[in-house]
């Protein structure tokens, strides 16, 4: 029996334009479609099939505005069973440090064997909060999988970076956290659907967690963004004429810029 707790963000659409707020330059959460992060539909995907190859059961844990229920019911109409959203005015502006305290906390009102997280959000993208988590919970850390296996008491993971693919192993509990080619993530059914509809969600606030709130939100980060502006507008490019030395010439045009 394997329970297992999946790590889901509502991230805003990345075919959105996404933008900061000028007031205090977080996300503006408002001017861009929310969806599920996409690494977490497939971080949902890897916990119905572990659960589907034995017994458990899927928690989904959110951290996030109140919208994000939409995220929630979408990977309860996946077939997770049941979720967490911990929804708070003062975890707005709040920093990886912090989203690991209240999620580390979150954690311990439910019994897990296993926590799934994606190794990255696509809007933060400090790909830290699974290491975070580990160090937080004192539970072995198993990231960037690209596939994993439960067996009993231990799970094995290949991990994969830019150096290749390692093998690990650990004995659950654990966190893992997985990467885009883990799985293809199934569509919802239409009953999958209906059923999400009644499935439990457990809505708490940061005092429910015994998390003080002046260790959350924007006045509390450990960094903050002092300023921002759009990018710029791509310029034309430089044009170059192969007259037969266009090698050469693109060539110079490189070692000018000091790319080669
Ligand atoms: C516009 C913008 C401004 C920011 N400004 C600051 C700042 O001023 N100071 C600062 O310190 N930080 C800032 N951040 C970082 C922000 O707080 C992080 O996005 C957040 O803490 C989570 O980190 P991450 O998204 O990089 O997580 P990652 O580590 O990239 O996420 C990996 C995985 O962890 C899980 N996870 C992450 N977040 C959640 C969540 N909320 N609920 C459930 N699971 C989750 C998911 O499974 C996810 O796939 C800013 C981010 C943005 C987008």
């Amino acid at each position: 029996m394997t329970n297992i707790v999946v790590l889901v963000k509502q991230v805003p659409d990345t075919y959105s334009e996404r933008k900061l707020s000028e007031g205090d330059h977080t996300l503006d959460r408002e001017s861009a479609d929310a969806v599920i992060d996409e690494i977490n539909e497939r971080s949902v995907e890897e916990a119905l099939k572990i659960k589907e190859a034995g017994e458990g059961e899927v928690t989904v844990l959110c951290v996030g505005p109140d919208r994000a229920t939409d995220a929630i019911r979408k990977a309860l109409s996946m077939g997770a069973d049941k979720a967490i959203h911990v929804s708070d005015e003062s975890l707005h502006g709040s920093d990886m440090v912090a989203t690991a305290k209240v999620i580390a906390a979150a954690l311990g009102k439910v019994e897990y064997d296993l926590v799934i997280a994606g190794n990255e959000a696509s809007d933060g993208r400090g790909g830290a909060i699974p290491a975070m988590l580990a160090e937080l919970l004192g539970l072995p850390q198993l990231t960037h999988a690209r596939q994993l296996t439960v067996d009993g008491g231990g799970i094995k993971v290949d991990r994969e970076t830019e150096e290749g693919i390692t093998h690990l192993e650990a004995s659950l509990p654990a966190v893992v956290s997985v990467t885009e080619k883990i799985n293809e993530p199934r569509y919802p059914s239409f009953k999958g659907i209906m059923a999400a509809k009644k499935k439990p969600v457990e809505t708490l606030t940061v005092a429910d967690l015994g998390v003080d709130a002046g260790e959350v939100g924007l006045g509390n980060a450990w960094s903050t963004v002092l300023e921002a502006s759009p990018k710029p507008p791509r310029t034309a490019g430089q044009r170059v004429e192969d007259e037969g030395d266009g090698g050469s010439k693109v060539a110079e045009y490189l070692v000018g810029q000091k790319l080669i």
